[in-house]
């Protein structure tokens, strides 16, 4: 999962990176509003951590230019007591809101809620036949054993399975997995899905030749 933090706090928005990186998301930043904006429209992020007093242009302005482009789930970050901003917020099309300052644990849990409501699923565990998948918990059991996958097998697998179904291309994977600091020699997407089809089940991801991966 990619996600687009636009806070011009510096501070914030390095813990909020960080944060989010260590649980493994991959992350992009900015930290003025006509960045953010650019950023917003120009790649395909799985959400945006969107703050609304920014330099430049502000967090309304973003939403509204986002929101006649796609769909991109977006939590707003509105300043305390402001509920004025809660509404107008939800209005233009956020689909979530925190008011600062706010516990980290609270940030993760409304960012996979919006990511997984965006996918079509409101549950936090996925079950793909012995294979289950706990994204609360980011946890995967096989025939209700745990399963270690590393950050990165984990991250591809949760992907696929939120888009069940559907093939996704090895492009889209790569835009939604890896942010703009990762260096390329990490980015072995084949590496990954063999790992993951050695720990749990050979078939579990299949391959379309030239078109990309699918779990069906
Ligand atoms: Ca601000």
């Amino acid at each position: 999962m990619k996600l687009l933090i636009v806070e011009d706090e510096p501070r914030l928005l390095r813990t909020l990176a960080q944060a989010l990186r260590e649980s493994g998301y991959a992350v992009d930043t900015a930290a003025d509003g006509e960045e953010g904006c650019y950023k917003a429209m120009e790649a395909d992020y799985d959400a945006v951590i969107l703050d609304v007093m920014l330099p430049g242009m502000d967090g309304w302005e973003i939403l509204r230019r986002l929101r006649a482009a796609k769909a991109t789930p977006v939590l707003m970050l509105t300043a305390r007591d402001a509920t004025e901003d809660r509404v107008k917020g939800l209005d233009g099309g956020a689909d979530d809101y925190l008011v600062k300052p706010f516990e980290l644990d609270e940030l993760f849990a409304r960012i996979r809620a919006i990511i997984r409501r965006h996918a079509g699923r409101a549950h936090s565990l996925m079950q793909i036949g012995d294979v289950a998948i706990d994204t609360r918990a980011r946890r995967v059991l096989h025939a209700d054993t745990p399963v270690l996958l590393t950050a990165r097998e984990y991250a591809i697998l949760e992907y696929l399975a939120l888009h069940r179904g559907q093939v996704i291309s090895r492009t889209e994977l790569y835009e939604h997995l890896f942010d703009e600091n990762e260096d390329t020699l990490s980015n072995l997407l084949d590496v990954h899905v063999h790992g993951i089809r050695r720990k749990l089940r050979p078939d579990l991801i299949v391959t379309r030749r030239g078109e990309g991966y699918l779990v069906e």
